[in-house]
Formats: structure tokens, sequence, C-alpha cells
């Protein structure tokens, strides 16, 4: 089925950014050379080198560590929490003035859709720093004390590369410690923006600085014996190699990691609600999103219905430009990724389900990858159990509310849930007996700085967000 609507092109300009040949590394205030080489960024939309990025390597991290620690002892840990928050709240105003710059450069790195990232992504940022700005003269009351750890060393993905560095930066700073970040190596350009803002900012040298560069990079940042606590987010292979890294040391970690969210929807939920519930979940950010809803568990009484409302729905989704205004599903991040994504739908097919997708044209350079559902999926299926991290919805059944939440349950991941129903009692039930850390109900995919986020088992530890989130950088927290 093709789509019924047709929209005449609306991209958004890309004249607002101003994107440099090349960058270096932000270290004490300012840019400077690595000692490393350089490597591209692209936009995944067009494969356009769009500027070449230093590599950081151990001489540079160790400069970006002793900057970060200065920083810590002479101006960040000792000044009143007050005057930190004039900072915070200066950052959070500029990213709003930027806000557009930072979209369209947000979109053209990552390939997420403008009307994401000017919508979702931008504005969550700068409430993030609204939010802690506001905490960092009130720590005495969060519970876990006031003392800073001293130096964060942060690792990001590209899913939502500005975003994370909030997650990250934010209450870190509110807390008196400065940090050392490494954003992902195929999404670095808002992070080098970043970077400008804090200059804008008047943010005192040495408190936030910014190493580029891939996983050898972030080995460096994590194991470096003047880090005192690691803030990491990403894969659960990479989150399993930085907890033996730091394993016997002093520095406190946190590890947000993978997710395979079940997404269920009972008979008696409100369909048509639901069904744009599902296409959020899995299709927002081309489904690169850790708390996506990519295992939709649909009672069986009902199942033919969502599944023929939700193919209708799936059939005008928009893919393609993500500077193009009315664009759902952007680009795939790299060609890494979109292998990933080609080889678990294949083997989702090899392994017998019934794979479907609407009809739509895919733009001839890039990465690109249609909207996709599996049925009849069983819980033996790969795609059942392993994370996609792409557009690719899996379909299984229930009967009754207890086998949904012992085939939700089913997996090594508990970041997150979405329940669909009728029934306030029955919401409250299976969020009880979810094991995630966020259980969305006849909602999905809502994030707000005042709610914590984090996950269980091989979702990783740790809370990010509200009052929960300042423990991970607080001498009282218990981790
Ligand atoms: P990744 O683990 O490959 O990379 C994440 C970051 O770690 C990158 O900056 C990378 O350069 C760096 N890195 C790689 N090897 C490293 C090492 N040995 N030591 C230190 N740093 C290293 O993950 P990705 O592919 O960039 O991101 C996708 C993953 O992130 C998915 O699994 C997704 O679920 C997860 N994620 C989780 C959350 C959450 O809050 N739980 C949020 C977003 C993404």
């Amino acid at each position: 089925m093709t789509s019924p609507f047709e929209y005449a092109p609306a991209p958004e300009s890309r004249s607002i950014v101003d994107i440099k040949p090349s960058y270096g590394l932000f270290i004490n205030g300012e840019f400077v050379d690595g000692h490393g080489k350089a490597f591209k960024t692209i936009s995944p939309a067009t494969e356009e080198v769009l500027a070449e990025v230093a590599e950081a390597d151990e001489a540079d991290v160790e400069k970006a560590v002793k900057a970060a620690r200065k920083a810590y002892d002479k101006v960040w840990g000792p000044m009143p929490g007050r005057e930190r928050a004039k900072y915070l709240y200066r950052i959070a105003r500029i990213i709003q003035e930027r806000g557009r710059e930072l979209a369209v450069l947000e979109s053209l790195d990552n390939g997420k859709p403008i009307k994401e990232s000017r919508d979702v992504d931008i504005p969550t940022v700068a409430a993030h720093f609204f939010y802690y700005a506001g905490w960092a003269d009130k720590l005495e009351y969060s519970g876990f004390g006031s003392t800073p750890l001293g130096v964060a060393g942060q690792v990001i993905p590209w899913n939502f590369p500005l975003l994370m560095l909030a997650w990250k930066i934010a209450p870190a700073l509110a807390c008196g410690n400065t940090v050392v970040l490494k954003p992902a190596e195929t999404t670095p350009l808002t992070a080098l923006l970043f970077a400008e803002i804090c200059q804008q900012a008047d943010l005192p040298p040495g408190v936030v600085n910014i190493v580029t560069g891939a996983g050898d990079t972030g080995r460096a940042l994590v194991s470096h014996p003047d880090v005192d606590k690691v803030a990491f987010t990403g894969s659960t292979d990479v989150g399993r190699a930085i907890a033996k890294a730091v394993a016997g040391t002093d520095k406190k970690v946190t590890l947000e990691l993978g997710g395979k969210a079940a997404n269920i929807v009972f008979d008696d939920a409100p369909i048509d609600q639901a069904v744009e519930g599902i296409v959020n979940g899995i299709f927002f950010n081309q489904g690169h999103v850790c708390c996506a809803g990519s295992r939709l568990l649909v009672q069986e009484s009902v199942a033919e219905e969502v599944l023929d409302r939700l193919k209708r729905r799936m059939s005008t989704l928009r893919v393609g430009d993500p500077l193009d205004k009315n664009t759902d599903i952007g680009a795939i991040n790299s060609a890494e990724q979109l292998a990933r994504i080609r080889e678990l739908s294949d083997i989702g097919e090899a392994e017998g389900a019934g794979r479907w997708s609407p009809a739509c044209d895919l733009p001839s350079n890039g990465f690109w990858f249609p909207p996709t559902l599996f049925t009849g999926v069983t819980q033996a299926h790969r795609i059942a159990r392993e994370e996609i991290f792409g557009p690719v919805l899996s379909v299984l059944t229930f009967r009754t509310p207890s086998e949904a939440v012992e085939k939700a349950n089913n997996t090594p991941y508990g970041l997150s849930a979405g329940v669909w129903t009728d029934k306030g009692s029955r919401i409250l039930h299976m969020a009880n007996q979810l094991r995630a850390g966020v259980v969305w109900a006849n909602t999905f995919n809502k994030f707000d700085p005042t709610s914590p986020f984090g996950g269980y088992k091989e979702s990783g530890y740790g809370r990010e967000g509200g009052r929960h989130g300042l423990e991970a950088y607080l001498k009282g927290g218990v981790k």
C-alpha cells in the first residue's frame, strides 16, 4: 500500500549551522589539536563528509583529566552551589536561544528527523540544564549529602547525542564535579558545539572537557586513575568491559545499557491510541532508542484488528530526508548499524517469522531501512531476544495477564515497558509485576528531567534524571 498523502518537500535550511572543516579537542576551555589521528564524521542521510574530528589518544585524555582535576580543586569544587547554578541557567538559556542551530546540526550528524531534534531532543536538553540548575544550591535536601566526587569520566552513545550529554553533564556540574566527556565517534558535532556554548557562557576553563574519538579513547578515559566517577551509556557488551576495567578501584560507576521493552496491548485498550503508542514506541528515532518498545505483546482476541490498523498507520510513515519537516523516519546512523539491523531481520525471516514493510521509496545514497514488523514471533526467535536498535517490531501474542507478564519479563534486559488498557487496577498490577525501570501506561517514550530513568538486570545500574540522578554524583550516594 502506498501512502495516501503526498506532501511537497519542506526541508529546514542548513544555513544556520556553521560546520568547520576540522575540529580539535576541547580541553581547559579551549580547542586544541590532538596528538592522535583525525576521523571523519558523515551525514548518514547522504554519506557527505561533514567534518574531520581529532581522535584523542592517551596523552590527550591525560591532559583533559588534569584540566578537570585542576578546575575541580581550584574553582568548581569550592564554588557555592548558587554560583554554579548561574552557569547552568546560562547554559540552558543559550541552548534555547541556539536551539534551531543545535537541532539542524543534530539531524545532519545523526540522521534523525528534524521534527524530533527540534521538538524533543533539544527542548529536553535545555530542560535538563534548567532542572539541575535548580538543584545546585539545594543539594543538602537531596538525601545524598552535598559533597561532590571530583572528576567524572563520561562516555555516551550516538542515538541521542546532545540529550545523553545533558543527562551526564547537567547533574555532574550541579553537584560540583568537573567532567571529561567522550561523545560517540559517529556523532561528535553537537558536543563540540556545546563546547562553544560553554565558552559563550564563560564557564571556567576545565570544568567541561570534550575528548572525541572511538572505543580506545573511551577506554583510556574510564581507566584513567584520576577519574573518580565513570558514567557510561551504551551497549551491554561495552558496559560489561567497563565494569571489569573499573573493578577493584574506588571509582563509582553508573551504567545505562541496552533494552528490549515489551509494549503490551490488552483487549480493552483504546486501539487507535495504542497503535499511535506502538508506532511511537518503535519508530521514534528510527528505533535507535534503548527503551524502544521493540516487542509488541498483543492480546490474542484483538491481535488481528491491532495489526490491521498498525499496518495501515505504518503505510503513512514518511521515510527520508532528516531535514524535511514532514519526515517521520530518518536515516540509520551508520553503515555498521544498518548491517546489524539487516542481519537480525534476515535471521528473523530465516527463523520463520512473517516479515512485512509498507511500500516506500528509500533514497539511493545514505543508510536506510523501512519500518518493518515481524508476525508469528516466538520467544525463541533471536528477534524477540536481541536488541535490534532499528525500526523493527517483533509481534507476539498472549491470552492472559500472567502470560503477558511472563513473556514481558522473559528477557535479560529490564529498562522499560508499556501497558495499554482501560483499567487502572490492571495498570498498577502490571507495573508491580514488570521488571522494568520505567513502565508507561497508555503512553510511551515520555521523558522528563524530574523523572528518574534506568534499568534492571543487563540494562545496567544507577538512575539518571530527577532527584535520584544526583546520587550518582554525590559522596552520600550508596554507589
Ligand atoms: P557502544 O557501547 O558501542 O558505544 C557507546 C560509547 O562507548 C561510544 O562513545 C563508544 O565510542 C564508547 N566505547 C566503545 N568501546 C569502549 C570501551 N571499551 N571503553 C569505553 N568506551 C567505549 O554503544 P552504541 O552503539 O554507541 O549505542 C547503542 C547502545 O546504547 C544500545 O545498546 C542502547 O540500548 C544503548 N543506550 C542505552 C541508553 C540507556 O539509558 N540505558 C540510552 C541510549 C543508548
